[in-house]
C-alpha cells in the first residue's frame, strides 16, 4: 500500500509549519462540504544543477479560474503564490528526488456560499526520478459527470470522488488506471490525467468540453507535437477507438507521459514510436536537458535546503 509521506514542513496560514501542526478545524467548510480548489505542481532537478518548477504561472491562473467558478476567494497575487511554493520547496529539497506539490485553497471560514475565507495550504512530496513505466488501462463503468453537475474543467477535490471509485474498480480488474467516459459514452480522461490516442500517425485527444480537466501538460504536449511535425488534433473520441488504437498514452503533471500497454486486458501494439518520442521530448524539456520555448521553469533557490538527508524516497503521495 502506498503510504502518504509526511515531510517535515507544510505551508499554511502564510508561513511554514511543522507537518503535525498543520490542522484545519473539523467545523470548517473545507471538511464538511469538501470546499477547496487546488493545483498539483511538479519540480525537477535541471541539467544545470538547479531545481525548476514547471509552468507555475499557468497553475496559478487555473487555480484562479477554479476559485472563481466555485466562489472561493483567492486573495493571493501571483508573486505571493510563487513565493509560498518556492519557500516550501526550498526547505524540503533533496538532491536525489524531484518534487510534487499540492497547493490548495481550503475554505476555513464562512458558511456555504456566504462570507467565505480561504487559506492557501501547500504540501510537497519527494518523487522518484524514474521515467514512467507503461501502464495497463481499463474503461470504468463510472462516468464523468456533466459540466452542469461537477465541472471537470477545473480542479476541486469533489471531482476526484468518481475517479477514486474508478480506481477501486480498476484494481479488481488488474488495471493500473481507468478511463472515465462522459455522459455520452465518449472518452473524457483518466482518473488523474488526460489521454492521447494515436491513429494513422495523428495524435488525438478529447477537448475539455468532453469532460476533461483543462490540462497544462496537454498544452505542452501539443506544442512539442507541433515542433516535431506530428499532427495533433483535439476531437471527440469513441470508446471503441481505444481498442483499435495504434498507440495510447496518458499525460499530466504528476503522471508525466506514460504509454499504455493494454486496454481492458487487450494488448496494444508494443511499438509506440510517436508517443515514446513525445515522452522523451517532454522529460528532456522539463529537466532542462533540451529546453523548449513552451516550457516555463521557475527556479527554486536550494541554498536553504537541509543537508545530510537520504537521496531518494520514491513514493506516491
Ligand atoms: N485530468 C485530471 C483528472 C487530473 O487530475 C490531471 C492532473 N492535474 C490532469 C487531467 C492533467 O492536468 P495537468 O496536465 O494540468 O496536470
Amino acid at each position: 500500500m502506498a503510504e502518504l509521506q509526511q515531510p517535515e514542513f507544510v505551508y499554511m496560514g502564510g508561513q511554514l509549519r511543522a507537518w503535525q501542526d498543520a490542522k484545519l478545524h473539523v467545523g470548517c467548510e473545507a471538511l464538511t462540504r469538501g470546499l477547496n480548489v487546488y493545483e498539483g505542481l511538479k519540480g525537477y532537478w535541471q541539467a544545470d544543477g538547479q531545481f525548476g518548477v514547471v509552468m507555475l504561472k499557468r497553475h496559478y491562473e487555473r487555480l484562479q479560474r477554479s476559485s472563481r467558478l466555485l466562489h472561493i476567494p483567492c486573495d493571493w497575487t501571483y508573486e505571493a503564490y510563487e513565493s509560498a511554493v518556492l519557500t516550501l520547496m526550498a526547505r524540503l529539497l533533496r538532491p536525489g528526488s524531484d518534487m510534487w506539490a499540492r497547493t490548495t485553497l481550503f475554505v476555513v471560514e464562512g458558511h456555504w456560499g456566504e462570507g467565505t475565507v480561504a487559506d492557501l495550504v501547500i504540501t510537497a512530496y519527494h518523487q522518484s526520478k524514474q521515467p514512467p513505466a507503461p501502464l495497463s488501462l481499463g474503461v470504468s463503468t463510472w462516468r464523468r459527470s456533466s459540466d452542469v453537475a461537477l465541472p471537470a474543467r477545473i480542479k476541486t477535490s469533489s471531482n476526484y470522488q468518481v475517479g477514486r471509485l474508478a480506481r477501486i474498480e480498476g484494481r479488481a480488474r488488474g488495471c493500473q488506471d481507468m478511463v472515465l467516459l462522459n455522459e455520452s459514452g465518449r472518452v473524457a480522461e483518466t482518473t488523474g490525467a488526460c489521454i492521447l490516442v494515436v491513429r494513422n500517425g495523428t495524435v488525438y485527444t478529447p477537448p475539455s468540453t468532453e469532460g476533461a480537466l483543462e490540462s497544462i501538460t496537454l498544452d505542452l504536449v501539443e506544442s512539442f507535437a507541433i515542433s516535431m511535425g506530428i499532427p495533433f488534433v483535439r476531437r471527440q473520441i469513441d470508446r471503441t477507438e481505444l481498442l483499435i488504437a495504434d498507440e495510447i498514452a496518458i499525460c499530466g503533471t504528476l503522471a508525466e507521459l506514460p504509454t499504455v500497454r493494454s486496454i481492458d486486458g487487450l494488448p496494444l501494439p508494443e511499438q509506440t514510436p510517436i508517443l515514446s518520442a513525445l515522452q522523451t521530448r517532454y522529460l528532456n524539456a522539463v529537466r532542462g536537458v533540451d529546453p523548449h520555448p513552451a516550457v516555463q521553469l521557475t527556479r527554486v533557490d536550494g541554498s536553504s535546503k537541509k543537508k545530510g538527508v537520504p537521496d531518494s524516497v520514491p513514493s506516491i503521495p
